[in-house]
């Protein structure tokens, strides 16, 4: 029931009041569309999204289905420290808006959309994980943009009814330098160390979802997921938003 002497009811009521009042908007360019917390037509039709078939580990999409257990080749040639890795779309020119406003833009009324993506895109692996944990950003950094947008992320997972999430556990303990020009071996040395588990207890034996926003190389996800299983995890799965596809360079 609305109760307008709870906080919550009245945002609701000023929620829906604004709904009547204001045209819903793309979530992209801001043209009106029909239906709040959606793309408009030819925003959708530039965003890749992500699915089968893709490589059972990594989640690389396959122009061709290679089965259950396909591999792709990097992940046949050297086994990532995760074990199962998927994305939402792919991170290019059309959905970097997106992305960006989440990071950078203060604009959270993207993130109940997002979040949906995420549960759809990751419905399986969510079901078999005990524990969602976002990637940390360093605290300076955390202050200085006043929220963690894989935490932000992670949390609106929780509330579409996924697993509980750890936003303590997993620590960056040096800040790192931007990922942005840095080739893979530079990335991976970037973030080498960077991040440690606070609470072992919290991660031993459990099945963790790790969180991200954005996954170019996958040095980060991948230097969580190793310091997550040595602290003795039993499964380190990954859902990120958006992935860079190799070929894009
Ligand atoms: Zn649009
Ligand atoms: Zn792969």
């Amino acid at each position: 029931m609305l109760s307008l002497a709870s906080p919550s009811g009245l945002r609701r009521l000023w929620g829906g009041f604004l709904d009547l009042v204001l045209p819903p908007r793309c979530l992209s360019c801001g043209v009106p569309v029909a239906a709040l917390g959606t793309l408009c037509v030819a925003c959708w039709r530039e965003i890749t999204f992500l699915g089968a078939p893709c490589c059972a580990c990594c989640g690389y999409p396959f122009d061709f289905d290679l089965g259950a257990n396909g591999l792709c080749g990097a992940c046949a040639a050297h086994a990532p420290q995760f074990d199962r890795a998927r994305a939402v779309m792919r991170y290019d020119d059309s959905s970097r808006e997106l992305v960006l406003a989440l990071k950078h833009g203060d604009r959270l009324h993207l993130v109940p959309t997002l979040a949906q993506w995420m549960r759809r895109t990751g419905t399986e692996l969510l079901a078999e994980a005990d524990l969602v944990v976002p990637v940390p950003l360093h605290w300076t950094r955390l202050f200085a943009r006043r929220y963690n947008q894989a935490a932000v992320l992670a949390l609106a997972l929780a509330k579409l009814g996924g697993p509980p999430v750890s936003a303590d556990c997993l620590i960056r303990r040096r800040r790192t330098p931007s990922q942005g020009r840095k080739n893979a071996l530079a990335r991976r040395r970037n973030v080498a160390g960077a991040f440690a588990v606070r609470r072992t207890s919290a991660v031993r034996g459990k099945r963790v979802m790790l969180i991200d926003d954005v996954r170019t190389t996958g040095a980060t996800v991948e230097e969580c997921a190793r310091v997550l299983k040595r602290a003795g995890a039993a499964r380190v799965d990954v859902l990120v938003l958006a992935r860079t596809v190799r070929s894009d360079g």
